[in-house]
This record gives C-alpha cells, sequence and structure tokens, in this order.
C-alpha cells in the first residue's frame, strides 16, 4: 500500500466537510417549482398546423424507432368530408404508455413531420396503471388563437406540400404555382401561407 493510498479515507473526509460548507440546493418542491432546462425531454405532445389541422400523419415510424415498445399508432384516410390532417391520412389512435417510456426523444427524432414533440412537463406520476397510458386526446395541442379544431377542410393551401413548405425559411418557400388563373392555388393562399407562418408549432 503506497503513502497516497493511505491518506484515500483522510480524502473522503475532506470531501464531506466541503459539502457541509457548501450552500444547500434543497427546493421545496412541490411548492416550488424550478424550471427545466429548454430542452428538457418531458410529456409528449401532437402539434397542429395554425388553421387547427393535425401534423400527425399515422406513419407509425415514431413507434418503430421507440426502443420501450411504448407508442400505438393506428392511421386511418382522410376524407374531403372528414379531413384531419393535411395529407392521405391521419392518426386515428395514438397512444404513449408512460409507464415504459424512457423519455429519449428517439421518436420525435423519427417524426418526418415534426407532429411529435416533447414539452417539459415531467409531473407523470400517478397511482393507476390506465391514467398513465396517454391517449390522443391528451397529448395534442391545445387550439391557439385562429385554429379550429378537425375535422375541417384545408384552409392553408390547397396541399399537403403547401403546408410543408409553411415551415421553411421564406426564400426557400417561392411559391411553385402561377399568380394568377394557372391552377387552384391562388394568392389567396399566399396570404393564408404568411398567416399561417407567425403560427408555429407546440415546441
Ligand atoms: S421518448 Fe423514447 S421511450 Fe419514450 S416514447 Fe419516445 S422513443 Fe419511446
Ligand atoms: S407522430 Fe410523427 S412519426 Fe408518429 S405517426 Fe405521427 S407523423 Fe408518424
Amino acid at each position: 500500500m503506497g503513502l497516497t493510498d493511505f491518506l484515500n479515507p483522510v480524502k473522503g473526509f475532506g470531501v464531506s466537510f466541503h459539502q457541509m460548507f457548501t450552500k444547500s440546493e434543497t427546493v421545496q418542491y412541490p411548492e416550488v417549482k424550478k424550471p427545466t432546462a429548454p430542452r428538457f425531454h418531458g410529456r409528449h405532445q401532437l402539434n397542429r398546423w395554425p388553421d387547427g389541422l393535425e401534423k400527425c400523419i399515422g406513419c407509425e415510424l415514431c413507434a418503430w424507432a421507440c426502443p420501450a415498445d411504448a407508442i400505438f399508432v393506428e392511421g386511418a384516410d382522410n376524407t374531403e368530408d372528414e379531413r384531419y390532417s393535411p395529407g392521405e391520412r391521419y392518426g386515428r389512435t395514438y397512444q404513449i404508455n408512460y409507464l415504459r417510456c424512457i423519455l429519449c426523444g428517439l421518436c420525435i427524432e423519427a417524426c418526418p413531420t415534426r407532429a411529435l414533440t416533447m414539452t417539459n412537463e415531467y409531473e407523470l406520476a400517478d397511482d393507476s396503471r390506465e391514467s398513465l397510458i396517454y391517449t390522443k386526446d391528451m397529448l395534442l395541442a391545445p387550439l391557439r388563437e385562429g385554429m379550429e379544431a378537425p375535422p375541417h377542410e384545408m384552409r392553408l393551401g390547397d396541399t399537403e406540400e403547401d403546408y410543408y413548405r409553411l415551415g421553411l425559411q421564406p426564400e426557400d418557400a417561392a411559391p411553385t404555382v402561377p399568380a394568377e388563373g394557372g391552377g387552384r392555388a391562388s394568392a389567396d393562399n399566399a396570404v393564408k401561407r404568411e398567416k399561417a407562418a407567425k403560427g408555429g408549432e407546440g415546441k
């Protein structure tokens, strides 16, 4: 045994004494709630387009990416009479099982439409298994000003591409339709696009 090994127990006491004189980090939770880091992985959210339509297209990529098998998605077809998202498909059933979820964030990386993001909410404890399986209505982002609950028609463009361009920078979002008279898209849509760009997803 060398001399440094001999001093190890003394060094251990040094750490203890140091802690005794440092400022306490105790937070009186739940009365006091410290804000999380901005990119903290908390409860998920299913985002909407600025007109209220859902961004989820029911593709199940999030469920396939999940290492804990915590997501269940069932897609269905939109119809002109009953439309929940801009494209062909929407997520009819969406569940996240928070008894399984490890909040790793792989699902939000896999989502092609930024439909799924994570909030900073961390108060997910409960005393019943059923209440920890979050359903689509619990996960959907609240309706903000100017949004209407689906089903309803597409109001921000005539195609799903029009909706996806809303997330691009203005120089990338040059209209691909003739300014007048050529096709269904119109100057009206440009106004809608500009208005929509001011909206945005939950996080
Ligand atoms: S955060 Fe991770 S564990 Fe939780 S649902 Fe997403 S991929 Fe699965
Ligand atoms: S949340 Fe994203 S990845 Fe999951 S089904 Fe919906 S669109 Fe696909």
